[in-house]
């Protein structure tokens, strides 16, 4: 049974904890500490290195007791701002919520918190399990920074859960995008606005023109794109030089991704020289799709084990990537989990006590299943 008390325990205790991306040390501490307390040693990487940040990943590996795959189950420690000195509330209502000046944290803690639990569980009825591998990554907010420097060579498992995913536990995303960035930047001519606006050449308006001509938001069931930035010129009195554009583009398929971003470029680039200015387009592949069979082991036994402890299980595919992203790509069938974490990344994020002791008991059960 899930200890609801120690599972809420450890859950504000690690949203209280600060970790904002590149500065999770002191989750990594407190991870550390829990684990060692359960005669377990995690292994850090250098990702905090390169990163410029605090911490590297933390991988931890749970010997097993019986033969059987080895499962990964993987959540970020990082979370985005306002995220320093939260203070968590649990309500009459069985939900925790923040003091309402910064985010709450369950975007990603709800799922450590509940790892930690199934982990507790498993041992205090002495279950017999495969070998697990726990990853607790850094910087997932900030374009899955950390995952991407982790070593897979080090895993030995053969399916893998991100637990990073709305929607109630029982949720199993089986599709996600893969991500272009992209940089578009205009270059014009400067010169005085007031004395020679004849010799100059508007970046920002040539811009403004090339944007009106390119398609923005969603281009199909499966793919869209954004501009979300808009940078340039320098002062009011001289005529722009340069302006440029950050933007990006997803589909759920590869040669949609290619395809979009390409006629994006293109019309971008043609906009720009009948204008007269000059056009840089940089694009960058941020992050492949997911695509998973519902027939896969690493959902079916998602799907037997949310029902048999009662959850309803739903496929779904969702617009945005994470760290499950990156573990697939590695070849690593990986399923994004919904955690029941509400209104992410803003200061009325939510989660019911609940859905945290739904997420202890689904992953206790995958553990079970898979000793099956
Ligand atoms: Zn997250």
């Amino acid at each position: 049974m899930v200890n609801k008390k120690r599972l809420i325990d450890s859950f504000m205790r690690m949203v209280e904890t600060d970790s904002v991306s590149g500065q999770e040390s002191r989750m990594r501490d407190l991870l550390k500490e829990e684990f060692s307390k359960r005669g377990l040693e995690m292994e850090e990487d250098n990702a905090g290195e390169v990163l410029g940040g605090d911490s590297g990943n933390l991988l931890l590996r749970i010997p097993g007791t019986v033969e059987g795959p080895t499962l990964l189950f993987a959540a970020h420690m990082d979370t985005v701002e306002p995220g320093r000195g939260i203070r968590a509330v649990l309500g009459d209502d069985d939900i925790i919520r923040s003091e309402g000046n910064t985010i709450l944290g369950s975007d990603d803690k709800a799922a450590i918190a509940s790892m930690l639990e199934a982990y507790d569980m498993l041992k205090e009825n002495s279950e017999q399990h495969p070998p697990l591998e726990f990853l607790f990554s850094v910087g997932e907010e900030q374009g899955l920074q950390g995952i991407k420097l982790f070593d897979f060579g080090k895993l030995k498992a053969e399916y893998a859960y991100v637990m990073d995913a709305g929607g109630a536990p029982g949720t199993i995303v089986v599709q996600s995008p893969c991500q272009n960035e992209i940089e578009y930047t205009v270059y014009g001519r400067a010169a005085h606005s007031g004395i020679n606006p004849e010799e100059g050449l508007n970046a920002i308006q040539i811009a403004a023109r090339a944007l009106a001509a390119i398609p923005c938001g969603r281009i199909d069931a499966e793919t869209t794109c954004n501009f979300g930035i808009i940078e340039g010129g320098i002062a009011r009195n001289i005529v722009a030089d340069y302006c440029r554009i950050k933007g990006e583009s997803r589909s759920l398929s590869r040669t949609r991704l290619e395809d979009i971003s390409n006629q994006l470029e293109s019309l971008f680039r043609n906009e720009v020289k009948k204008e007269g200015g000059r056009a840089e387009v940089e694009i960058n592949f941020l992050y492949p799709e997911v695509s998973l069979n519902s027939e896969e082991k690493v959902v079916r036994l998602a799907v037997k084990a949310a029902e048999k402890i009662g959850l309803r299980s739903e496929l779904i595919r969702t617009g945005g990537g994470s760290d499950a992203s990156i573990i697939n790509a590695h070849g690593l069938p990986c399923a994004n989990m919904g955690v029941g974490m509400q209104a992410v990344h803003t200061s009325a994020e939510h989660i019911s006590v609940q859905d945290l002791v739904n997420n202890a008991r689904l992953i206790l059960q995958i553990i079970r299943e898979a000793s099956r």
